[in-house]
């Protein structure tokens, strides 16, 4: 299997959401990508210019950080071709990596425009700035740009960022810094397209958690009623989980507990609500173990976010 290392240069409209195309709100104009191998070596290169449909004129935020300009985009060829061309180029066998999940989200969004087919799903790709986020942070929290990886391997910068070839050439040469030892377990899924329907549900176990992908529900508290959502089993032994800590809500868009699995030791649960055009939501809920502190540390959170509801009652209640 080759690591597909992808990245997309895209402009948008030069007078704001008045010349936005609702259902292409950014268009693609470079797709850059090189091939590496299961030693990150580096063995092909894609790169192509695309002639825009949509937005002809460069947004003034984009136009200064290319290194090409209209006259150029102008001799590009069209989205549909290049874009076929380049999952030809891609081959059979292989993954998407990418620095952050925009560029996957984009490439679908413009293919969508066109009515080409959709990629297949589910449709795993590895989040190369997520994996380096984690390296540098046990908490995986730190978004770093391009640029600050690089510059943190000492890899020398001999080409100018912001071609899409070269960045994805940067993003290579970081991935094989990196090379983390279970690459294979640390993918993610693409969330362009969720699952509508129980089937089309994902269940996976990968980079020591549990995930489980939902298809849609009319409401929060709908699919907080659901028993697959509700329940947390250890994924290790598939039995039932003793909660600790009850599911509770530690921000508009989501929720957490913690529980205890009597052979695996502890686990804390999470659910993401993702909201959806039609007013519904699907969820991503996680199960990752922890240890004794991180259940303390949920319980403490719980704690605040009580203290904090009773004080607005309060301020509402004298005022
Ligand atoms: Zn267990």
């Amino acid at each position: 299997m080759n690591y597909i290392v992808m990245d997309l240069e895209w402009n948008q409209s030069y007078s704001g959401h008045i010349g936005e195309h609702p259902r292409m709100p950014f268009e693609i104009i470079e797709i850059g990508a090189v091939k590496v191998d299961k030693n990150y070596r580096i063995i092909d290169e894609y790169s192509s210019l695309i002639k825009p449909r949509i937005y002809k004129k460069l947004h003034s935020k984009i136009r200064t950080i290319l290194n090409y300009d209209e006259t150029d985009l102008a001799k590009g060829r069209g989205f549909k071709e290049v874009c076929t061309e380049f999952l030809e180029w891609c081959g059979k066998d292989y993954i998407f990596c990418t620095w952050g999940p925009m560029d996957l989200t984009e490439l679908q969004t413009n293919m969508a425009f066109y009515y080409m087919d959709k990629l297949p799903r589910p449709l795993k790709f590895l989040n190369l700035q997520q994996i380096y986020a984690n390296m540098v942070d046990p908490t995986g929290s730190t978004v770093s740009k391009l640029e600050k990886a690089v510059a943190d391997f000492n890899i020398p910068e001999d080409e100018p960022f912001h071609s899409a070839v070269n960045d994805a050439r940067y993003t290579a040469l970081v991935l094989k810094e990196m090379h983390p030892r279970n690459l294979k377990d640390l993918y993610s899924f693409d969330l362009y397209i969720h699952p509508t329907k129980k089937e089309e549900e994902i269940v996976a176990i990968h980079n020591n958690q549990y995930e489980y992908i939902t298809r849609e529900f009319s409401s929060k508290q709908e699919a907080m009623d659901d028993k697959d959502i509700a329940c947390i089993r250890c994924y290790k032994c598939n039995k039932k989980i003793n909660k600790r800590l009850e599911w509770f809500s530690n921000s508009p868009s989501s929720y957490i507990c913690a529980g205890k699995c009597w052979h695996h030791g502890y686990f804390s649960g999470k659910i993401k609500f993702k909201p959806l055009d039609n007013g519904k939501y699907y969820v991503v809920k996680t199960i990752k173990p922890i240890d004794k502190n991180g259940v303390e540390a949920i319980k403490q959170k719980q704690t605040e976010i009580r203290e904090r509801r009773k004080e607005k009652r309060h301020t509402r209640a004298t005022r």
